[in-house]
């Protein structure tokens, strides 16, 4: 089950936080009024801060210790004065984070560790208080903070009636209790959607319309009001007053958004104040218009025509009033839409899109290294956010080992390696930054993560030469995994497609029998075959024309370089070749062995600096720039099969002897033994191997394909049958194992248990 999240709208005026818990998005109360919006304000009393409905009861006994829209204040320097002591805005914020976070385990009744935090879209990537809402709800208790731009939120609110569709263009306005922020967004297929452009009003919200009224008030009473008021006391007395008028001047707005008209008292021996609605609109029409112009200026930046905007969205408690809905509707001539409650619009935006999307996930890179994970994050590096498999934590293939922050400030989760596992050790401290070069944790595969499936995803069966008994000697796949190459004992190279089987081309050597070997150039435009007249033969496979290369004695081996453009060949003599694929041109000749040895197999390992020959008593590395050896292994079987891992750090060689040993290429030492030697003439024969693109499997066909754990020599699984298979070779994306041998070549699906 997903970790819980709270979703938290915290507005200049007021907060509202929906909780989203097992599929289920749960709003949550003010205790204290019932009400689903908190008000973000704050009270101080001794050493504790008191907030929402609880300081706002006590302001008036301690006025100068209270504060409200300190929202506004965020990235300010100085500090908030409350009373005799003072804070950093930012942590009057985390205040009213934390009492959401509170209120939200009470209802949970586990701990809610992951907050999404809406902020007004003029917080852009890069803006200081995105950092410092985050370290608010750190400072809160969360451990994962993620934000998300309130329009993109609003827009995604419950509305009556049918949602918005691919494609439309909605414009936000949302009135809220300090500003006035109007956004365009755009609707994409499959639920996403983009911000084309914001503006806000810094001083034009639900407070100015407040202050608008109290004039009115303290103008329409006179001076009968002003007695009552009688501002000739303490700082403390008219301060108290201000907040009086204030919470009465809001309280005959918000009537007014239900009843024509109000008359009541700002004190018990005060003149009775009247305000009609018509009265409250005349005196906002100045802010109405200017939020309209907000709207038309931020239109006409983005391009678009009011007329191509599909509805305008109302949001925010000061759109309750109805002038609101009277004045916008005819200045666009578009479809209004409400959602279900304003105040919460935001709040339950975020949690929709919270239970639509599964969060961002990175799945890790597990190249040469296996214990050394590494996680490209967009836009490249990031910062550790948290850790959730600790070390020593067991992990399944799929589990998430970590969350951390992208350089635009999203959260993406760092999944594990796909195999069974042990985190040993972060070597990045939470807070701190990696890149996608860096491996931040350290991780032991424990278990084994593959199986084979039978019966084969594909089989290739040959019935052409019914008359002849035939052995494929080789497979190969294309870089981009589409093809596959397998030559036959006989005479011919065939191409077919790796996912359906199609038969693409047959690339014949005319000459007879016995085609040892055959590659295909990594673009899948060349063929190279190894033939008995003592000739490569390099097929141009767009034209299926071939260009004979000289190379000496019968080819035993060919090999492409993983650029595709050079190509390697040995046979039975002890001359080893490297070909420009270009100009079939030889440019580097060496003997890998002494005169009356063939070499049976040639290699290039990544990148093509260094070659591995493997002859009957040795394994041996070259250097291709200079033909000089590098590292001789001697051993007393026949060497019939190289693979270098794709770290170029290990060798896999197949023994006649039935043993595959993976060497270290820098040393020339054993790493590890797979299989069992076997002595005497009937020998079980280990042919092709092959290490998996990731360098964690090695295989090699046998009596079937045998698939070891590269790292622990754990024998994890074999694919086909009795039959001896000669050539192995893995697709690129290591989800398939092709294995040729005694009439047949099969591919086989590698699943990997999840
Ligand atoms: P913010 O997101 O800026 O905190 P809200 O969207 O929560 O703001 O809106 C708060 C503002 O809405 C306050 O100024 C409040 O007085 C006003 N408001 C709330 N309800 C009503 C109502 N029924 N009629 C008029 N104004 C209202
Ligand atoms: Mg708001």
């Amino acid at each position: 089950m997903d970790e819980p999240v709270l979703v938290i709208d915290f507005g200049t005026s007021t907060s509202s936080a929906v909780l989203v818990a097992d599929g289920a998005a749960r709003p949550l109360k003010e205790p204290g009024s019932g009400s689903y919006s908190w008000p973000s304000v704050v009270c101080r009393d001794g050493e504790r801060l008191l907030v929402g409905v609880t300081a706002e009861r006590r302001k008036r006994s301690d006025p100068a210790a209270y504060r409200a829209e300190f929202k506004r204040d965020l990235g300010q320097v100085a500090e908030i004065p409350l009373g005799d002591a003072s804070y950093p805005v930012e942590h009057l914020v985390a205040a009213v984070l934390r009492v959401l976070r509170d209120r939200a385990e009470e209802l949970h009744g586990a701990p809610v560790d992951r907050a999404v935090l809406t902020v007004p879209a003029s917080y852009g990537d890069g803006d200081a208080r995105r950092n410092l809402m985050v370290a608010a709800g750190e400072r809160a208790g969360f451990a994962e903070v993620d934000l998300l731009p309130e329009p993109v939120a609003a827009a995604l609110a419950p509305l009556p009636g049918a949602g918005f569709g691919a494609g439309d263009l909605v414009l936000v306005y949302d009135f809220g209790g300090g500003t006035f922020d109007a956004a365009l967004v755009r609707f994409g297929p499959d639920g996403g959607h983009d911000v084309l452009g914001h503006r806000a009003l810094d001083d034009c919200g639900g407070r100015d319309v407040d202050a608008v009224l109290i004039d009115h008030i303290r103008t329409a009473g006179g001076d009968g009001l002003a007695e009552s008021l009688h501002d000739g006391g303490s700082r403390m007395v008219r301060l108290r007053f201000g907040l009086q008028l204030g919470d009465f001047a809001r309280g005959v707005k918000h009537q007014l958004s239900e009843v024509d008209a109000v008359e009541d008292f700002v004190t018990a021996a005060a003149p009775p104040s009247h305000v009609a609605r018509a009265e409250l609109a005349t005196l906002i029409a100045p802010l109405l218009a200017r939020t309209i112009d907000c709207c038309h200026t931020l239109l006409r930046g983005c391009g678009v025509a009011p007329g191509n905007v599909a509805a305008v969205l109302l949001v925010g408690g000061t759109s309750r009033m109805p002038v609101v809905a009277d004045t916008v509707g005819p200045a666009f001539d578009r479809l209004l839409r409400r959602p279900e409650d304003p105040d919460l619009a935001v709040a339950q935006g975020a949690a929709e899109l919270e239970l639509r999307l599964p969060p961002r996930r990175v799945e890790p890179e597990v190249g040469t290294d296996i214990t050394a994970p590494r996680w490209t994050l967009p836009g490249g590096g990031g910062r550790l956010v948290r850790v959730l498999a600790g070390p020593g934590d067991d992990f399944a293939p799929g589990d998430v080992l970590a969350v951390a922050r992208d350089v635009t400030g999203r959260l993406q989760r760092l999944l594990a390696p796909p195999f069974p596992g042990r985190v040993e050790a972060w070597t990045v401290a939470v807070g701190e930054p990696f890149a996608s070069t860096d491996a931040p944790a350290r991780v032991a595969r424990t278990g084994s993560a593959l199986r084979l499936l039978d019966p084969p995803r594909l089989r290739f069966r040959h019935d052409i030469f019914k008359e002849k008994v035939f052995d494929v000697k080789s497979v190969a796949f294309s870089a981009d995994g589409r093809k596959l190459v397998f030559a036959h004992q006989l005479c011919s190279a065939w191409t077919y497609e790796a996912g359906t089987g199609y038969r693409l081309e047959t690339n014949r050597w005319s000459a007879g029998d016995n085609l040892d070997d055959a590659d295909v150039s990594p673009d899948g435009r060349w063929l190279a075959t190894a033939a008995k007249d003592g000739f490569v033969y390099l097929w141009d496979t767009t034209i299926n024309r071939p260009r004979k290369l000289r190379h000496g004695a019968r080819v035993s081996s060919v090999h492409f370089s993983d650029d595709g453009r050079s190509l390697v060949s040995s046979g039975w003599s002890s001359t080893v070749r490297v070909w420009d694929v270009t100009t079939a041109g030889c440019s580097l000749q060496f003997d890998a062995a002494p005169s009356y040895v063939l070499v049976g197999v040639v290699r290039f390992g990544p990148g093509g600096r260094v070659i591995a020959t493997g002859t009957r008593d040795a394994t041996a590395l070259w250097d291709t720039a200079t033909g000089q050896q590098l590292v001789a292994i001697p051993h007393d079987a026949h060497v019939l099969g190289l693979a270098f891992a794709p770290d170029g750090r290990r060798l896999a060689a197949s023994y006649d002897d039935g043993t595959v040993i993976v060497w270290d290429t820098a040393t020339g030492a054993p790493v590890l033994t797979l299989g069992e030697r076997q002595t005497g003439t009937m020998r079980d024969r280990v042919t092709g191997v092959a290490f998996s693109p990731d360098g964690c499997w090695v295989a090699a066909g046998h009596r079937g394909a045998v698939i070891w754990d590269a790292v622990t020599g754990e024998r994890l699984g074999q694919a086909g049958g009795p039959d001896r298979v000669r050539a192995v070779a893995f697709s690129p994306d290591g989800l398939a194992l092709a294995c040729g041998g005694h009439q047949s070549l099969e591919v086989h699906e590698i699943a990997v248990p999840r």
